[in-house]
């Protein structure tokens, strides 16, 4: 198929554009060739046939067109106020149209007593009806049969306007592409099967422009829509293809004594229903000998931890060696620490190596993962540097991975030869749509079950004028023998400011609980690890019964004792890191209760972001507010990724349409993954005209 389409063609060959127009097209809306216009698509439409009557005209209408004879033509005002004003009449009543710029041009082109069609938005001034710039023209009545039913309205500058191309002008260019360009330039890229009840790619682009109805401009919508998502979903299925059946990966050919044993002797619970299900999907993908890539998707406390031991074994039964990487040095020494405990009984070598791991043992560490003797280490950067080699890496778990970068994780790849599986864990849910967009091209687990016999915690928003009595409700729960996290915001601007709201809070924290009665640790970013750690340890192990910290115990730190969770100024955090915090509590067997302070003052959307977290548990719930109240592209973890930059989609409103488009792509790339088939010469020729990165090469 010949790809020299007419649309590749710069925007000053399009008859009435010229260089100077081509450039403000292209400075201000970015519309560099045909294509582009092509794509300039309007944000609505006009429908022209229907007049309505002055007397209909309401307070709350937008836009009207109206039939009238013009009365009277006055210039009136002076300097900023001075207008052309002229009366519209039809046969129900009278409006005032009023220009302020372009006064002379109006005056030669209106006359009185002549009827006009005019089109424009109402505005009430002074309690009269009243058009300001409507769009004019003398009625004939020949006017009306020849219109086209719906007249595009297109997006334009100040600039362009001056230089002749508003909205109107913007539209004849639109016209005047659709002359020079035919059905060949704009190709059918769906196959046969996805046509039925669907407009033709080439009607669909007129349709959209031009629509002859309501009921097509919608047909060509959704015909558009789904053609985004589905090339997209289509684009991400043969990237995953393509690397299942390039990247050589290492094989994992059995379960073994370590796995068995540890599996029928060692674990101290049953695995939740979700955990089976994952560990069989990282040992079916292991088992492949290409390279895992997986993210795995759960919510707080559904038990990660455990999915990353069981496929650390799993490489130990094959001889290989892993990692276990955590953002800050508190999570990884957590880690190591509950590991370690979960594997006292079995013969397997762990390691913690971190930022503070001293010259003695980190040199024994490294001689250790070079020699084969150690099978586990558990750190944090501190395992990407170059001096960190292994014998032979075979998995690298990354846990809360929204803090780790690609090129992080790439320098991981690099510490062996073959890359080692990855196996990504986060805790922040992304909404299932989103996942699907940004993460199509990765393996994807959910884990979206919590252990047994969690209790919901409670969560409530109380005004920081209330603070004396949640202070006395903590009390309570202290006296029962539970501990409490209070947290205060992470300043962004200003490490002094939060540094000084957190110590004010601790000196508030400390006359409500006063010692030696309790005790109080402190974490934040000023502190040394050792600090840090001496302090997260006290509470760790019940020595202190209140920890006051900012947001460094966001993520991953486990003490099952502790019942409260005490947020202030909570309107400053984003949902999920409220998510996140609240996920603290809720560990153990007791009732656990969150409580979020903000002040009266927080604003409407801080407001709905604390109602949703009285009202949900579910970070997959929380996550999907989220993207309604933020949109996409904003969500943390997810990659800036070209998938997500859709010009007509939009995850959030077009889910349906983005589950039948994805359903549509599996299939398609599951038949026929090297889209050879002739029905899809169709696709397949698309995605080569749009330059698409798939190793096309290796898959032709
Ligand atoms: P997260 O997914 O947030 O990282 P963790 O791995 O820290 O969760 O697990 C949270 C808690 O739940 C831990 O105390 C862990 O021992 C416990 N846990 C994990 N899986 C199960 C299970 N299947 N049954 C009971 N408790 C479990
Ligand atoms: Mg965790």
């Amino acid at each position: 198929m010949s790809t020299a389409s007419l649309l590749s063609n710069p925007i000053e060959y399009l008859k009435g554009v010229g260089p100077l127009r081509a450039d403000l097209l292209k400075k201000e809306l970015s519309l560099f060739t045909f294509n582009d216009l092509l794509h300039h698509f309007p944000h609505r439409h006009i429908d022209k046939t229907k007049v309505g009557t002055i007397a209909s005209i309401t307070p709350d209408m937008d836009f009207i067109q109206i039939k009238g004879v013009l009365q009277g033509i006055d210039i009136i005002g002076v300097k900023r106020s001075k207008r052309l004003v002229t009366q519209l009449k039809d046969e129900t009543g009278t409006i005032e149209l009023a220009w302020f710029q372009g006064i002379t041009w109006v005056q030669k082109n209106i006359v009185e007593g002549q009827a006009y069609l005019v089109f424009g938005r109402v505005s009430f001034f002074n309690g009269k009806a009243q058009m300001v710039h409507p769009e004019i023209e003398p009625y004939v009545a020949t006017t009306m049969a020849q219109k086209s039913l719906l007249e595009p309205v297109y997006s334009s500058t100040e600039k362009l306007k001056a230089r002749g191309l508003n909205a109107k002008q913007i539209g004849k260019l639109t016209q005047t592409l659709f002359q020079q360009i035919s059905d060949r330039d704009i190709p059918e890229n769906l196959p046969k099967h996805l046509l039925e009840n669907r407009m033709g790619r080439w009607e669909a682009y007129r349709q959209i422009h031009f629509p002859s109805s309501q009921a097509n401009y919608k047909k060509a919508v959704d015909r558009l829509i789904f053609e985004e998502l589905f090339i997209a979903q289509v684009r991400l299925n043969l990237i995953k293809i393509d690397r299942h059946k390039n990247s050589k990966g290492l094989l994992f050919e059995k379960v073994g004594n370590y796995f068995n044993t540890f599996y029928s002797k060692h674990l101290p619970f049953e695995l939740t229903g979700a955990q089976k299900r994952v560990i069989k999907e990282i040992r079916q993908d292991v088992g492949k000998g290409y390279q895992m890539n997986r993210l795995l998707q759960g919510d707080v406390g559904s038990g990660k931890t455990m999915i990353a031991l069981l496929a650390m074994l799993i490489a130990a039964d094959n001889g290989f060696q892993s990692c276990l990487m955590a953002p800050t040095e508190i999570l990884a020494t957590q880690h190591y620490e509950s590991l370690s405990a979960l594997l006292k009984e079995m013969p397997i070598e762990i390691a913690l190596l971190t930022g503070s791991t001293k010259i003695g043992e980190r040199r024994r560490i490294l001689k250790g993962l070079l020699e084969d003797d150690i099978h586990f280490v558990v750190g944090t950067h501190a395992i990407i540097e170059d001096v960190v080699q292994f014998k032979n890496l075979g998995l690298a778990v990354i846990d809360e991975q929204h803090r780790f970068g690609v090129a992080q994780r790439a320098r991981l790849w690099k510490k062996s030869t073959i890359a080692p599986h990855v196996l990504v864990m986060t805790a922040t849910p992304i909404p299932r749509t989103l996942a699907m967009t940004a993460f199509g091209d990765l393996d994807y687990s959910v884990m979206d079950e919590l252990p047994p016999g969690r209790q919901p915690i409670k969560t409530v928003h109380r005004y920081e004028t209330s603070r004396a009595s949640v202070m006395d409700f903590v009390k309570t729960e202290i006296v029962k023998g539970r501990q409490a996290y209070y947290v205060y915001p992470l300043i962004e601007e200003s490490e002094k400011l939060s540094f000084e709201d957190l110590m004010q809070g601790y000196e508030q924290v400390k006359s409500f609980f006063p010692e030696p009665t309790y005790k109080i640790s402190m974490v934040h970013g000023r502190q040394s690890s050792v600090e840090k750690e001496t302090n997260m340890h006290r509470f760790k192990t019940g020595d202190t019964q209140i920890l006051v910290g900012t947001t460094v115990i966001e993520v991953g730190v486990n003490v099952p004792n502790a019942s409260v969770m005490v947020i202030e100024s909570a309107e400053k955090f984003g949902l999920s890191q409220l998510h996140q915090l609240r996920g603290r509590v809720g560990r153990g067997k007791e009732q656990s209760y969150c409580i979020l302070l903000s002040s009266v003052k927080a604003g409407r959307e801080a407001k709905a972001r604390l109602k949703i977290m009285c009202t949900t548990n579910d970070g997959f719930v929380i996550a999907e507010k989220d993207l309604e109240i933020r949109g996409p592209g904003d969500i943390d973890g997810t990659r800036q990724s070209g998938a997500l930059n859709f010009k007509l989609a939009n995850i959030i409103n077009d889910k349906i349409a983005l589950e039948e488009a994805r359903q549509a792509a599996f299939e398609l790339c599951e038949k026929d993954p090297t889209l050879q088939s002739p029905e899809n010469a169709v696709i397949r020729s698309f995605l080569i005209s749009q330059k698409s990165k798939i190793g096309w090469g290796k898959i032709a």
